[in-house]
């Protein structure tokens, strides 16, 4: 029986034989026993599964792999050290040197240096466009060394809500691979392999941990991308001499098995037990949180929408929001907590505006319980001049606000009472 989202969360991931514990243990260990040569050979060559080497693959993380994988209905799942590193294996495993991918414009900070700074300094060019933008436009973006499209389903900070269907209508048509960062979604509200992605991959720092207790990041194969004879990808179709000639084409999950086999074996940006453990026990309550901050961002938007020093608001709960419709059609369950506002007036109205604030606290990060907020155009975009803030679609007044799953009538007495003073 195929079991709801809510069930999931509580329960995939690990099943205890009996006498064992119920929750996952902290498998705080390197390595693995095996009294026969055999029994590891076989581990080795792949042709058993079990654990040999954390820096591979690790009970702990396994069990929260497992969870993850069963959200998002994929085929396998790989814990990674960070959300950024999940990013980067993601394209290794792909594309190299010569190779080009194509990246939604509007996207995580980190992601977009990866992407356009670092990604070509290794020979592989990065071709942004915008989300919104007509399937068209996007493809002319397309050519034979197109090994990857990537976009997030709710771009943070700036909140675009991504018409999924349209990439992959896109992504198929020309037998690219298709990858959505869910981070700031979760497979709670959105479960982007049933759109027609590819592979899926999160930073669990965010809500999937919940509570700003575990950096980590997750890939998970979709297992339906037909890599067998596709041109486009020759390393999946040679046999990998690096893995006694294996051809991972030939494989179920071939992106998974040649992500963790090749990438992890040699970037080693594997996800720490202990980390496996708190994100495991953070996902338990994940469906009822995101309910949680999705209700109260709706009140809180609502609120903002309001206010006469409020001179715009974006939150895809407002029928008058740009993304309203596509929210519907792919968030219909809520749409998060995340929400960036401008303040009428000048930089320092927005400084005087965060500091007034009791509750809420000034953060880089986001999505997670309590209720945060940043200026971005005063700590992570400072260096900016304010034309180069407007082209990075960061105005001079956003504040990005992570609403959290406090009582929603103390988040908007303390915005009320900030507002107050600025
Ligand atoms: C935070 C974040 C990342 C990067 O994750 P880390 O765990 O911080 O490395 C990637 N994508 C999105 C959407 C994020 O919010």
């Amino acid at each position: 029986m195929k079991r709801k989202i809510e069930t999931l969360c509580v329960q995939a991931g690990y099943e205890p034989k009996s006498g064992e514990a119920r929750i996952p243990p902290v498998a705080q260990s390197t390595t693995f026993y095996y009294p026969k040569t055999q029994d590891m050979a076989d581990l080795f060559d792949l042709k058993a599964d079990g654990y040999f080497y954390s820096r591979l693959a690790n009970p702990t993380v396994a069990a929260f792999e497992g969870k993850v994988c069963a959200l998002e209905g994929g085929v396998a799942a790989i814990g990674c050290s960070s959300g950024m590193s999940a990013t980067a294996l993601t394209v290794f495993t792909l594309a190299g040197a010569g190779d080009n991918i194509l990246c939604a414009s509007a996207v995580y900070g980190g992601t977009y240096n990866l992407f356009g700074v670092t990604l070509k300094k290794l020979g592989i060019e990065c071709r942004f466009f915008e989300a919104d933008a007509p399937a068209e436009e996007i493809e002319k973006l397309i050519d034979g060394r197109t090994k990857l499209i990537f976009a997030e389903t709710i771009a943070n900070p700036a909140i675009i809500v991504l018409d999924i269907e349209k990439i992959a209508k896109l992504a198929k048509k020309h037998g690219v691979v298709f990858a959505i960062d869910n981070t700031l979604a979760t497979p709670v509200l959105c479960r982007p392999l049933e759109h027609g992605a590819d592979i899926i991959i999160h930073s669990s720092s965010k809500y999937l941990d919940g509570h700003a207790a575990a950096l980590g990041g997750v890939i998970v194969d979709g297992g339906k991308f037909d890599f067998e004879g596709n041109e486009r990808y020759p390393s999946f179709n040679v046999p990998d001499e690096s893995y006694h000639g294996l051809v991972y084409a030939k494989l179920k999950g071939a992106f998974g098995t040649k992500c963790r086999a090749q990438m992890m074996r040699d970037l080693g940006a594997i996800m720490s037990p202990q980390n496996a453990f708190l994100s495991y026990i953070g996902c338990d309550t994940l469906a009822l949180r995101m309910e949680r901050h999705s209700q109260n961002a709706q009140r809180v938007a609502a609120y903002l929408e309001n206010h006469p020093k409020i001179e715009w608001i974006n939150h895809p709960s407002l029928p008058k929001n740009r993304y309203y419709e596509l929210a519907k059609k792919y968030l219909p369950n809520g749409q998060g907590g995340m929400m960036s506002f401008g303040i009428k007036g000048s930089v320092e109205k927005c400084a005087k505006f965060l500091e007034a604030l009791e509750l809420i606290t000034q953060e880089t990060h986001v999505a997670d319980v309590r209720s945060c907020v940043l200026h971005p155009a005063s700590t992570t975009h400072r260096q900016l001049s304010e034309a180069d803030l407007k082209a990075a679609g960061v105005p001079h007044n956003l504040i990005r606000l992570s609403v959290g799953i406090e009582n929603a009538d103390d988040i908007i007495s303390d915005l009320e009472n900030a507002l107050k003073r600025v």
